[in-house]
Parts: C-alpha cells; sequence; structure tokens
C-alpha cells in the first residue's frame, strides 16, 4: 500500500496543491523514502482560510447548538477509536516514535482526549443567566472564537492537533491546521475520519508546511485565533505578531523540567518512572524530566542506578514492540543531540552512560546513545537547555529548599514530578515548583485538568474546561 498524498483537505474534498513542492517523509529508522506529499504554499493557506471563513460566516455549524456538535465529534470519537492500531503505526513510521509509546500515547491519548473534551462539553455553561447588581438579569454566552489557525509539532502530531481541533470543533469554530513537514501522514487519516463522522465542508482544512507558510497563516487577516504549539522561539515570533493584530493567541511550548529524587523514595520504583517520565517518545517530549536532582548524601546511589536503568533501556527498529527508544526524527535532530553531548563534556559534566556514537548493532537511522551525566551544575548549558533527545543531567542538591530552587531556576515552568515515601511531603513540594503540571510518584497528563506553562514554557492551557474556554467568547446580554 502506498502512502503517496496529492492533495490537501480544503473544503471538505481533496484539493490540488497550487504549486508543484513536496514533502519526502523519509523514515527515521531506515533513512528510506516512504511517501511523498505535497508541500503546502502561500496560495494553499489562502484557500484553505477562505474555506474555513466561509464555514464561519456563513455555514451551519457555528449556529448549530451544542448537542448537535456533540453528536458529530461522538461519532468522529468512535470512529478514531476503531482506528488507533493503524493511527499508532502511521505515526511511529513518520517520526520514528517506538511502537510502544505510540500505541500508549500516539493514538489512544488523542482519542482520550476527544472523550473528555466531550464530557466537558456536555456540562460546559454554554449559556447561563445570572442576576444581575443592577436590577436586571445577565445572559451570559459563550460564543466560538472564530477561524482557527493550529499549528502543531511533530513530535506528539495527533495529541498536540487534537487539543486544538475537538475543543475548537465543540465550541463552533472553524479550523485551519497546519502540520509540521515531518510529519504530514496522520492528518490524512483524520480527514477521512471527519468526512465519515459528518463535519461539513469547510470546517476543518489541513494544510501540512514549513514554517514560513506556517507564519503567513498566523498572520492571515481571515484568522481569529491562533493554537500554538512548539519551540519557545517559534512561540515568541507568534506572540509578536498576535499582540500586533490583537489575535487570540494560546502557546505550549518549551520545557526542561525536574525530577526531585527524596532520600525516602523507592529507588527501584523512581528509576521505573522515570523511564516515561523522562526518556519517553526517545526524550522527544516537552514534558522529559532531563534534570534529575538528588540529595548529595544519596547522590551517588541516584547515579548509579539511572545509569543501570538506561543502560538496560532496548534501542532501536521503532516497529520492534519491545524498543524502549527509537531513533531522532531527522538528522538535523540527531546532529543537534551530539552537538550538545559534546557540549556538557565540555562544560565539565562527566558522561556515566552513553556519549557520542552509534548505539550497538545499529549502521543505519537517526540514532543516538541515551546519555546520562553526572556532576552537573544547575547553570550549566544543559541543564537550561532544551536538548530534545535521550539526555540526563543528575544535579546534586543540598536539602529539600535546595531542590526546589534548583527546580524553580529554570527559564521554563511546564511540568515536574517529586518522587518520595511520603506522598504529603511531595505535594508540599508540588505547591512550591512553578511549573504548570507537577506529578508525585508518577507523570500522567490527565485531560480532565490543565495542562500549561508557567513563564517561558507558554501562556493559556489546553485541556479540562479551561482549554475548551480558549475556543470562545464571552457574550453578555442584559434583558430587562
Ligand atoms: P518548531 O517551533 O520548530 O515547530 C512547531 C510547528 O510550528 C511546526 O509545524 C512548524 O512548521 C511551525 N512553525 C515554526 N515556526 C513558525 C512560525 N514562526 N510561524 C508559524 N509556524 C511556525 O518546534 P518543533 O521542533 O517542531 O517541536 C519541538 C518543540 O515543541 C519543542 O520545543 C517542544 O518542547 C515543543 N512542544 C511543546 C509541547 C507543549 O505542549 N508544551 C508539546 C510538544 C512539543
Amino acid at each position: 500500500m502506498t502512502l503517496d498524498r496529492t492533495a490537501f483537505f480544503i473544503d471538505g474534498d481533496w484539493a490540488a496543491p497550487a504549486g508543484g513542492d513536496t514533502i519526502e517523509v523519509v523514515s527515521p529508522h531506515t533513512e528510506e523514502v516512504i511517501a511523498t506529499v505535497p508541500e503546502g504554499s502561500t496560495a494553499d493557506v489562502d484557500a484553505a482560510v477562505a474555506a474555513a471563513r466561509r464555514a464561519f460566516d456563513q455555514g451551519p455549524w457555528p449556529r448549530m447548538s451544542p448537542e448537535e456538535r456533540i453528536e458529530v465529534v461522538q461519532n468522529f470519537s468512535n470512529l478514531y477509536a476503531g482506528r488507533l492500531g493503524e493511527m499508532a503505526e502511521l505515526i511511529s513510521a513518520e517520526m520514528g516514535a517506538p511502537l510502544s509509546f505510540s500505541n500508549l500515547a500516539q493514538a489512544p491519548a488523542p482519542w482520550m482526549q476527544i472523550e473528555a473534551f466531550l464530557g466537558i462539553a456536555r456540562a460546559f455553561p454554554w449559556e447561563e443567566t445570572r442576576t444581575g447588581v443592577l436590577g436586571t438579569d445577565v445572559v451570559v454566552r459563550r460564543e466560538p472564537v472564530g477561524v482557527v489557525a493550529a499549528i502543531p509539532p511533530w513530535n506528539v502530531p495527533q495529541f498536540t492537533i487534537m487539543s486544538k481541533l475537538v475543543p475548537a470543533l465543540l465550541s463552533g469554530c472553524t479550523i485551519v491546521v497546519k502540520p509540521a513537514p515531518e510529519t504530514p501522514l496522520d492528518p490524512y487519516l483524520m480527514a477521512e475520519l471527519l468526512v465519515e463522522a459528518g463535519v461539513p465542508n469547510g470546517v476543518v482544512n489541513i494544510v501540512t508546511a514549513g514554517r514560513e507558510v506556517g507564519a503567513h497563516l498566523v498572520a492571515h487577516a481571515g484568522v481569529d485565533k491562533v493554537a500554538f504549539t512548539g519551540s519557545t522561539a517559534a512561540g515568541r515570533k507568534i506572540a509578536a505578531v498576535c499582540g500586533e493584530q490583537l489575535k487570540r493567541v494560546s502557546l505550549e511550548l518549551g520545557g526542561k523540567s525536574a525530577a526531585i529524587v527524596l532520600d525516602d523514595a523507592d529507588l527501584a520504583a523512581t528509576m521505573e518512572g522515570l523511564k516515561f517520565a523522562s526518556l519517553m517518545n526517545s526524550g522527544q517530549a516537552c514534558v522529559a524530566q532531563t534534570r534529575i536532582l538528588a540529595s548529595r548524601s544519596n547522590y551517588d546511589t541516584v547515579v548509579d542506578a539511572l545509569a543501570e536503568t538506561v543502560a538496560g533501556m532496548q534501542v532501536g527498529d521503532p516497529m520492534d514492540p519491545a524498543t524502549e527508544i527509537g531513533p531522532m526524527v531527522a538528522q538535523r535532530q540527531q546532529e543537534r543531540v551530539e552537538k550538545y553531548i559534546a557540549l556538557g563534556q565540555e562544560e565539565g559534566a562527566r558522561v556515566v552512560v552513553g556519549g557520542n556514537g552509534r548505539p550497538d548493532g545499529l549502521d543505519n537511522g537517526w540514532y543516538v546513545r541515551p546519555t546520562v551525566f553526572a556532576d552537573v551544575d544547575n547553570r550549566m548549558r544543559i541543564a537550561q537547555e532544551e536538548i530534545f533527545g535521550p539526555v540526563l543531567s543528575v544535579i546534586p542538591y543540598d536539602d529539600v529548599d535546595d531542590a526546589v530552587r534548583i527546580a524553580n531556576d529554570s527559564e521554563y515552568g511546564l511540568a515536574g514530578t517529586v518522587w518520595t515515601g511520603d506522598v504529603d511531603a511531595g505535594l508540599d513540594v508540588a505547591r512550591r515548583v512553578r511549573t504548570g503540571t507537577y506529578g508525585v510518584n508518577t507523570y500522567t497528563m490527565d485531560f480532565a485538568a490543565p495542562f500549561g506553562g508557567y513563564k517561558s514554557s507558554g501562556i493559556g492551557r489546553e485541556f479540562g474546561p479551561e482549554g475548551l474556554a480558549h475556543y470562545t467568547e464571552l457574550k453578555s446580554i442584559y434583558k430587562p
């Protein structure tokens, strides 16, 4: 079966691209081309925004009741549930995530988001009447914000599309999705399911393209709100454009999260937990806990345990169900990670496992060796900058106050964990670390609750009623 595609999804149909540029999708494991798809131009984006604009200004979707929209999104959810295995394989093939991770998070988690948002939408106060203080009643309505531009990254493509698409749909918005050029295949399957579910023409439009075309979409006069997930550098540029145009914007950006290991932690359980919290998706995760904080008295024990855990993880073919760490998404990402491993050594950190060079037995593919650094000072660049690969830094702390100080000594504020035998002590630490999400002895995102970042990790929240609210404008109607 060929994965090649020749059209974009615009106005409910397959539209021929305006230009002739194409994207070659290259397997990060074999380095071979697995598919060719069109690369969007500004003209394709213009057509997609025009379709979304028409569907919003004249079409049925924003005028339907929330219940009617919920019914269509429920259809989509049911269809999506039947294609999880296919979706997981597609994402692993295009960007190299271990299938074990794709079967856990790349496909089922987006579906769980749809279900969670459906539950939230059923209970959401779309229109309520309040007793005013001036003798009138006030009808408070939550109306759709308009045409949404959704820009996801490649690392968790469906996860980051769904966190925008579903609340946009449920609110009555229309949307243009611009997937990252590394992951253009999964949106085609998603588009087929949207059509089958009965989403009206023009409500969802998809044009895969690179940064410059993405910037054109952000600045487009036909777009009312931008929902972005990606790097902090791109987020700053997008925020500046949206600020100038007073466009609504939500930003999910980078992270450099800390896992604080307290002395009373169950070390074996902590190491098992860190395999996921620190190294999920081969370390290509915004929430990855890449700074491991251990007390000076327990430092060597934690370093040894982590070195043994990471050395024991299976690296290789993402399609092998036993693989825990796959290749990096692209050669440039492999080179970036290797550059940081070299930098860590120059800064004086000590490699205890991994280091530069190919993993044993892997002659092809964009692999790096999972690496643990010891003797890391939190001011080193490897502790401050997002590497986006399987590279962990173990940093010593004096006491709990010092651990909290180090965790907070970061430009970012996305996530974090504390590992301890005393859950109340863990909750105390959780309250003191300035991040949008935090885990005690676990890191699992829950779609019932808001997700997002403090500081340079973003603006706004996804998931929960808070995430749905980002796709609405508030209107107060005063009536006698
Ligand atoms: P990136 O910023 O390079 O690209 C992300 C997306 O934005 C891509 O679709 C890209 O084409 C587009 N883009 C880039 N510059 C743009 C611009 N100026 N205008 C419009 N569109 C633009 O990021 P990436 O390398 O694809 O993804 C990795 C980054 O994403 C990491 O920093 C990671 O932490 C972050 N991320 C954050 C979250 C979160 O929820 N906070 C989740 C996943 C990934």
